[in-house]
C-alpha cells in the first residue's frame, strides 16, 4: 500500500508549481543522481532573437520572407522565432509542400519555388554547401530553388534560473548533469560551460538523444535514477527511456507533457532539485 505522506509529497509537489502523476515518480525521484537536459526551451528560454543575415544577391528581407514562409506550419521554436522576426502576416496560401525534417529543419514551396531552411546537415542532403559562418550562433542555411542563398544567424538565451538549477542538483547531491542537444557543437559547448554542466553533447538528432541516454542508463549505479528534462515534440521517445521524465508545462509541446512522468508547471529548472527534496521530505530520507 502506499503510504500517506507520498499523497502529501504529491500534494506538495503541486503547490511549488511540480505535477506528479504517480507515487512512484516520488520514489524514484528521490534517488535521482543523474540529470540529463535537453538545451532549447529547457536550459534555454527557446526564443531566438536574429543577430545576422548573411545573403548572396537576394535581398536581405526577401531571404527572411521565405525563412517565415517555409516555416509556417512549424510549431519548433526556431520557426517560431522566424516568423517572428518577420513580422508580418504569412499568408499559407502561398506555400505548400510542406516537409519538416525532425532535427534538420524544413523544405516546402513558397510561390511554387523550392526553399529550404536547416541546418547544415539539411543542406548537404540536398547536395548542396553551405557557406562557413564565423558568427557564434545557431546557423539556418537557406536554400533556394536548388541554390545555396545565405544564412540566417539566431541565438537564444539561457534562462534566469538555469545556472543556478545545476548548482541546486550538485548540492542536492546529483553526481552527473548531462546537456543533449541538436544544436551545433560552439553553441552547446557554450551554454554548457556557463551554466557548469558535466557532459555535453551536440548535433544529435531525436533517436540519437534516445541512444545516449540508454548508454548512461547501462553506465550508472542500478539503483541510483535518472531523469531527463524536455520539452519539444522530439522529446517524447527520450522521455519515456528516462526513469523520470521531466517535461516543461507551459511552453512545451502537448506530446512532452503527455509522455512525462512529472510536469513543471512554469517551466523553471530550478524546480528539479525542489521536487527531488519533496521527494526526500515525504520518504523521510534525510540528505
Ligand atoms: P534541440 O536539441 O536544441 O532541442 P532540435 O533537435 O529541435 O534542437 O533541432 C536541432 C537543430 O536542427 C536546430 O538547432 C536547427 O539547426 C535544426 N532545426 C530543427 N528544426 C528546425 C526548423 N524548424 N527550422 C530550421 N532549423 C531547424
Ligand atoms: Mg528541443
Amino acid at each position: 500500500s502506499i503510504p500517506l505522506s507520498f499523497f502529501a509529497g504529491i500534494g506538495g509537489a503541486s503547490k511549488a508549481g511540480v505535477l506528479v502523476k504517480g507515487s512512484n515518480y516520488l520514489e524514484s525521484l528521490s534517488k535521482a543522481r543523474y540529470v540529463v537536459f535537453d538545451k532549447t526551451g529547457t536550459l534555454t528560454r527557446g526564443v531566438f532573437e536574429v543577430n545576422g543575415i548573411h545573403h548572396n544577391e537576394m535581398e536581405e528581407e526577401k531571404l527572411l520572407e521565405y525563412a517565415a514562409l517555409a516555416e509556417s506550419a512549424s510549431s519548433h521554436p526556431i520557426s517560431k522565432s522566424l516568423q517572428r522576426a518577420y513580422g508580418k502576416r504569412i499568408d499559407r496560401s502561398r506555400v505548400s509542400n510542406i516537409r519538416e525534417i525532425s532535427g534538420n529543419g524544413v523544405i516546402a514551396e513558397v510561390d511554387g519555388i523550392e526553399v529550404a531552411a536547416g541546418n547544415a546537415k539539411l543542406m548537404k542532403t540536398l547536395n548542396i554547401t553551405p557557406v562557413n559562418c564565423h558568427q557564434v550562433g545557431t546557423i539556418i542555411h537557406m536554400a533556394v530553388n536548388g541554390s545555396y542563398a545565405g544564412h540566417i544567424v539566431i541565438s537564444d538565451v539561457i534562462k534566469p534560473n538555469a545556472k543556478a538549477a545545476v548548482s541546486a542538483l550538485k548540492a542536492a547531491g546529483v553526481e552527473k548533469t548531462v546537456m543533449l542537444t541538436g544544436d551545433a557543437d560552439a553553441v552547446a559547448k557554450q551554454v554548457a560551460a556557463s551554466l557548469g554542466i558535466d557532459e555535453v553533447y551536440s548535433e544529435l538528432l531525436p533517436g540519437d538523444k534516445v541512444e545516449k541516454v540508454e548508454k548512461l542508463l547501462t553506465e550508472k549505479p542500478e539503483k541510483e535514477k535518472l531523469a531527463f528534462v524536455g520539452d519539444g515534440i522530439n522529446d517524447a521517445p527520450v522521455l519515456s527511456r528516462a526513469d523520470i521524465g521531466i517535461a516543461m508545462g507551459a511552453m512545451g509541446s502537448d506530446a512532452a507533457i503527455e509522455a512525462a512522468d512529472i510536469v513543471l508547471m512554469d517551466d523553471d529548472p530550478l524546480k528539479i532539485s525542489k521536487a527531488i527534496k519533496i521527494s526526500r521530505k515525504c520518504l523521510g530520507i534525510v540528505y
